[in-house]
């Protein structure tokens, strides 16, 4: 979580808020408080516009973070870690470690948003309802404020454009229907892409006549547009490595080096001489961790004089080995997720090599866009 300040967590799940937050509840309340409550509301006094209007800014955020955390809570009820949740200047984003491996589960996982955004506008609405039969004005003007943003929250997460909630929602039927995820994924991205570039024209067209809030939108379209095309990008890669196993990309020939051994001794014997890329690093008897050239590359060169190997391997000791026969993207998924560079590859009990992040991320760009 970059550039965002962790609030604490919520059913296990990390929440933060991206600085960019931040200039959404300054507009929001400022918005509130000297023009929206003052405009229909016209004998508050001041501290009860901004009152109000904080207050308003502040359920408004509870309540996109109620929408993150209903997808996050379906996520997990079908086995899908969630890594953590960030409100940022568009909305928020529940980060779910992997892909939903069935369609019914990416529909309920979806759904759940934008269902959540719909109830919270009911119980706004009630609230409203409630402000206005006990005469009590600045509840009902929060609760129809509300009412209104949660139901544009449910409205317009549910645009079919991908990665959009509705557009998950709609992969999920056309992945229900064609068996294919990745078809199903193209065709959600393509309508994504469309509805996008639509959102971009129409804002620019507004922006034309003169109403500013067309940047805005135009603005969304941009972004929806990038996260539309980066699906497809992983498509790509998840095709181009179907049907191969952790075997077939194990670097087998990896060298057995002792612990203690500098990292110039090395590179000097092993690297420069046969081009060697991976290292097992043993105690003399069994290997207790590995290596790559590309690690050790990474250390500044004076020091690979006095710097073991050990000492900057990576250990086996807090690492799942893969299974052979485990599927190339899943393993690819998981080194993404967890932020390592190599995996063991196991047969049985056997060790049998390593797959490494940068040999796969090469092939998949190799095999994957027709231009390299
Ligand atoms: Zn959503």
């Amino acid at each position: 979580m970059k550039s965002s300040l962790r609030l604490g967590k919520v059913l296990g799940i990390p929440i933060g808020i991206n600085y960019t937050w931040f200039i959404i509840f300054v507009m929001v309340t400022l918005s509130l408080a000297t023009a929206y409550f003052p405009n229909r509301y016209a004998d508050w006094s001041q501290a009860g516009y901004w009152g109000v209007g904080m207050l308003t800014s502040l359920l408004f955020f509870a309540s996109v973070l109620l929408h993150e955390l209903a997808h996050s809570a379906v996520a997990r009820a079908w086995g899908i870690p969630v890594r953590s949740i960030t409100l940022f200047i568009f909305g928020g984003v529940a980060n779910i470690s992997r892909e939903p491996d069935r369609p019914l589960s990416e529909f309920l996982i979806a759904i759940a948003g934008p269902a959540s955004s719909l109830a919270l506008a009911l119980g706004f609405g009630l609230l409203w309802l409630g402000g206005q039969a006990l005469n009590l004005e600045a509840l009902a003007a929060l609760g129809l404020y509300l009412a209104g943003i949660n139901l544009s929250l449910a409205l317009f997460n549910l645009v079919p454009g991908f990665p959009l909630d509705g557009g998950r929602v709609f992969r999920s039927i056309v992945w229900a229907v064609s068996g294919n995820m990745n078809r199903a994924t193209r065709w959600a991205a393509t309508l994504g892409r469309i509805i996008a570039v639509l959102m971009i024209v129409g804002g620019g067209i507004l922006v034309v006549r003169g109403d500013w809030s067309g940047l805005w939108l135009a603005f969304i379209g941009w972004f929806l547009e990038s996260a539309a095309s980066q699906s497809v990008q992983q498509v790509h890669v998840r095709e181009t490595l179907e049907g191969y196993t952790a075997a077939d990309f194990a670097s087998r020939g990896c060298q057995a080096v002792d612990h203690n051994m500098p990292l110039d001794w090395v590179v000097r014997d092993y690297v420069m001489p046969h081009g060697d890329q991976c290292f097992f690093v043993t105690d003399g008897q069994q290997a207790e961790g590995a290596v790559t050239w590309g690690q050790i590359r990474q250390v500044p060169r004076q020091r690979w004089g006095w710097t073991p190997v050990r000492q900057i391997m990576t250990s086996f000791n807090s690492l799942k080995p893969v299974a052979a026969g485990e599927g190339a993207y899943a393993v690819l998924e998981r080194m993404l997720t967890e932020g390592q560079s190599l995996l063991p590859v196991i047969e049985g009990s056997h060790l049998i090599g390593l797959v490494r992040l940068e040999s796969m991320l090469q092939f998949a760009q190799v095999r994957g866009s027709p231009k390299a």
